[in-house]
């Protein structure tokens, strides 16, 4: 049992998070500025400390308060685009937000991180599968905020023998939890998933597919959809690995990739709702394929993405979406 401190936990991806590991008999405090996160998605038996990740002296005081084993950060700035048109706000948020979090955590003794990293740290990779060991060439600053931070931990565990992060670098994040209880809800909504979603429900007129001329078999873009819950998964138990001195990179995908066509079709299966597509232009920035070589993780920690079916994870983002239409706000 540990104490951890979540940060992002009324997020996407941390209030999954939280949920697994109060699951795992954790002690959990959710730490979020509520910015873009959920009010609602904050875990019952989670401690809550709303709070911005800049505060550094109030956040040594939260890591002190509950006596916190392990930092999970998730808590930053995730749109591509956004991060292109307002790049001083993705740095402020991510990096020295980030930054802050270390000083707080160098202040207070707190010698374990699990941290979010993501595979646009790599940009536009010359080959696929993309290993840990490919150079690190982001091409937008959403990827640059992350890489500096993975930068930083470096450096900073270089001079901090006892220190222990991981740095986790997510695929495209897909589903919610099995029992509907938690899901996504992000504005502007702009995934592909949950874009198809609404498409079925009626609540956008149609989807548009950004580009059918890529190098790809049925040319739209491939990516790999990891489940959220698998996700979340590997971060526990790349935690319980976390021995002082380790530095850990993995990549979190299942390992192959879906086209966007394939999405698509596997959203009209699930929802049996023949809704509008059509086609569009190439989305600038968009690389034709991104999917993980998983095997790092799976050699060392013996840890494989469990939902590997593109369709389960579309069955339980509908489940959530059918019931919540809303999202978390009515
Ligand atoms: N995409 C699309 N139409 C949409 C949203 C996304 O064709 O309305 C495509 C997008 O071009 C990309 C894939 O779906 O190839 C996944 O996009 P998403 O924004 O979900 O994730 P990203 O890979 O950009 O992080």
């Amino acid at each position: 049992m540990m104490n951890v401190l979540v940060t992002g936990g009324a997020g996407y991806i941390g209030s999954h998070a939280v949920k697994h590991l109060i699951e795992q008999r954790h002690r959990v405090t959710v730490l979020d500025n509520l910015d873009r996160g959920h009010r609602q998605a904050i875990h019952k038996q989670a401690a809550f400390e709303q709070l911005d990740l800049r505060q550094t002296q109030e956040l040594i005081g939260v890591l002190n308060k509950h006596k916190t084993d392990c930092v999970m950060h998730f808590a930053a700035l995730a749109y591509v685009g956004e991060s292109v048109t307002q790049p001083l706000r993705y740095y402020d948020n991510n990096t020295a937000g980030t930054l802050s979090l270390l000083r707080a955590m160098d202040a207070t003794g707190v010698k374990r991180l699990v941290f979010s990293s993501t595979c646009a740290t790599y940009g536009e990779p010359e080959r696929m599968p993309i290993t840990e060991d490919l150079p690190q060439s982001p091409i937008n600053p959403y990827g640059w905020s992350k890489l500096f931070v993975e930068r930083i931990l470096r450096d900073y565990a270089a001079a901090n023998d006892d220190f222990a992060y991981a740095a986790l670098r997510y695929f495209n994040v897909a589903g919610s939890a099995a029992d509907g209880s938690l899901g996504e809800d992000h504005e502007p909504e702009t995934h592909i998933i949950p874009v198809l979603l609404n498409a079925a429900l009626g609540k956008i007129p149609k989807v548009t597919i950004f580009g059918d001329d890529y190098p790809t078999p049925d040319g739209t873009c491939i990516r790999d959809y990891i489940h959220v819950e698998d996700l979340v998964d590997a971060h526990a138990v790349v935690m319980a690995a976390l021995k002082p001195g380790d530095q850990r990179f993995y990549n979190l995908g299942i390992g192959k990739g879906h086209s966007v066509k394939q999405v698509v079709e596997a959203a009209k299966a699930v929802t049996g709702v023949d809704f509008k597509v059509e086609l569009g232009p190439r989305r600038p920035g968009d690389p034709p394929q991104l999917y993980a070589d998983a095997s790092k993780i799976k050699n060392e920690l013996n840890w494989q993405a469990r939902v590997t079916d593109i369709r389960q994870a579309v069955e339980n983002a509908w489940q959530w979406f059918k019931q919540h239409p809303d999202g978390y706000g009515a």
